[in-house]
């Protein structure tokens, strides 16, 4: 009896990881596997083009460069990156990252992102990399913010795959704005109205350091695609050079 429950403590402690079970499927994970089971992670839904040049999402025709939502001016993005399709597993994997308190898949998530990101062009021209700020009260019931693990997890992936070619490592911005309250529908407002909205909402701390600079927004899914957009709208208009984003999952147009 003694050998066979240290035979199982042995088990557990070398072949399982720690109460760690795929949040896709459920399995017990192997210490060898990461975030997710080996089957699972080959499996995830990868976008394989074509994809819009503006917000990363995947569209039907082919020779058209962007969605709807950018082409008729909804999306003020330079360009976009989005990882998975939001369905099946990737739905999965961002609703553990968000509401299963596995901040580390998110890390492991955007570490993948990063990488390939790594190999797009307009990466290079990226100064900082910003989550999408989570309301405060949302921030203490979950403990974390999801898109800023992700936001760590690129960072991570880029310094990865940046090593060997020099190039210039974004910054982290994580404090500079704060989502102090929920925002008001945007549509019907004018400009003015708008801005007064967005500045009051993300209470901007430091716009100046964005002042001609260029931003990667990071957030966990690209639905609607309505909190990227105010926030890149806000950053536009204090000063920001371009805004790109890049999400876990998007929806395809
Ligand atoms: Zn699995
Ligand atoms: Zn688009």
């Amino acid at each position: 009896m003694e050998i066979v429950s240290k035979f199982f403590a042995f088990l557990e402690n070398n072949l399982f990881l720690k109460n760690g079970t795929c949040p896709i499927c459920g399995k017990v994970l192997f210490i060898t596997d990461h975030y997710l089971c080996s089957g699972c992670e080959e499996e995830l839904p990868w976008i394989n083009g074509p994809t819009c040049e503006g917000c990363g999402r995947l569209v039907f025709v082919t020779n058209r460069p962007r969605c709807k939502a950018c082409a008729i001016g909804n999306f003020p993005f330079t360009g976009g990156y989005a990882w998975l399709h939001y369905h099946h597993s990737g739905k999965a994997l961002v609703h553990a990252i968000k509401f299963k308190n596995r901040p580390n898949l998110g890390i492991w998530a955007g570490t993948q992102m990063g990488r390939e990101l790594a190999k797009i062009p307009w990466v290079k021209e990226i100064d900082f990399i910003m989550p999408v700020p989570l309301h405060q009260s949302r921030l203490e019931d979950r403990g974390y913010n999801q898109s800023e693990k992700i936001a760590r997890g690129i960072v991570k992936g880029l310094a990865e795959s940046f090593t060997e070619s020099h190039n210039k490592l974004p910054l982290l911005k994580l404090q500079t704005l704060r989502r102090s309250r929920n925002t008001p529908h945007q549509v019907g407002q004018g400009r003015e109205e708008r801005l007064t909205n967005l500045l009051g909402a993300f209470s901007a701390e430091y716009l100046e350091e964005f002042q001609g600079k260029t931003i990667l927004v990071v957030d966990d899914v690209l639905t609607t695609g309505a909190t990227l957009a105010e926030v890149a709208t806000t950053l536009l208009e204090a000063g920001a050079k371009e805004v790109y984003i890049a999400t876990v999952c998007a929806v395809a147009e």
